[in-house]
């Protein structure tokens, strides 16, 4: 029998018990990698066929560069540095009708010659059928940034790593012992608690928040930062400006979950606030956001309002 087939239902057992993002009950995820993924991981094991990625096709049909000749930067903002593509290959709903969608969240980010995998999803199976659906390979991942412990951001992991792939896998230093230890089995991984740079233009938040911490991935790109958030459990205003404080170029987008399911329109209305206050120019919530907030957002944004599902690409350039 094809490992990845058994392999997999042992991994579902063991989540078994999912973790909590906006109003679904989701327990907290402490095995997530067990010892027979670790063993599962061997050189022998065939590599997840991709195809090639349709990289300009698609930014071109399916999601027109977020930079148009209408956006107005900030006036510290700079023309000029790598341009960041953002793809996003997990959420509960689907932008491009090829992919699966389950909930959870997982993006890909593209900078420079770095690429960043921000959560994993639930399951690594629609994780790497999405991933090959729009052409990104695993072994192009540099490295994996998980933002919180719950289930449907961390889930997927085992399944990409048994796929042969050694990136360094950065988690909140407050990562249950048994998670660290079981990937650390497989790859390197490196706990993060203050905000730091981990690769050339590429930051964390550092640990913020309790039960979950969260950290958020910060992305400096031509037109300012990009902030993506797993579920904003802290705080999404709270990430948000934490993360501007990085540079002083300004935050230019927002882009996942703000967890804001089931928030009261007058909380929506102060998070949006905060949002204007701290000079978000573009926002793309997705994933635990909730429908009203979303359509708050939609109206108060207007056309800097990015409508982001699981296939969604933006790119940011000069
Ligand atoms: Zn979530
Ligand atoms: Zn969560």
């Amino acid at each position: 029998m094809n490992r990845r087939h058994w392999v997999r239902p042992i991994i579902l057992a063991l989540i078994g018990l999912v973790c909590l993002c906006s109003h679904r009950c989701e327990p907290l995820i402490t095995e997530i990698i067990t010892p027979q993924i670790t063993e599962m991981t061997t050189p022998t094991l065939a590599p997840v066929e991709t195809t090639p990625r349709p990289t300009a096709t698609v930014i071109a049909t399916l999601a027109p560069p977020v930079a148009t000749p209408t956006m107005q930067p900030t006036p510290t903002a700079t023309t000029e540095g790598e341009t960041v593509i953002i793809t996003v290959v997990y959420d509960n709903n689907a932008y491009d009708p090829r992919l699966q969608t389950a909930w959870g969240f997982g993006c890909v980010v593209e900078r420079d010659e770095t690429t960043v995998l921000f959560d994993t999803g639930r399951d690594g199976a629609i994780l790497l059928s999405n991933m090959d659906a729009l052409g990104i390979d695993p072994a192009e991942i540099d490295i994996v940034v998980l933002s919180h412990i719950h289930g449907d951001h961390i889930g997927g992991l085992g399944d990409l790593l048994a796929t042969g792939v050694r990136p360094t896998v950065y988690v909140p230093a407050s990562f249950p012992a048994s998670f660290k230890r079981q990937v650390r089995a497989i790859t390197t991984l490196q706990e993060v608690d203050e905000p730091q740079e981990l690769l050339p233009g590429i930051h964390t938040t550092g640990q913020m928040g309790t039960n979950p911490v969260e950290q958020a991935l910060v992305v400096e790109t031509p037109q300012g930062l990009v902030v993506i958030t797993g579920c904003a459990h802290p705080g999404i205003a709270e990430m948000v400006r934490r993360a501007g404080q990085i540079d002083e170029n300004g935050v230019y987008l927002v882009l996942g979950g703000f967890h804001l399911g089931g928030a009261s329109r007058s909380r929506i209305a102060g998070i949006i606030t905060a949002f204007r206050e701290i000079g978000v120019q573009k926002v793309a919530p997705c994933h635990c956001t909730g429908d009203l907030a979303i359509s708050m957002f939609a109206a108060e944004y207007g056309d800097d309002f990015i409508h982001n599902d699981a296939g969604k690409i933006v790119e940011i350039t000069p």
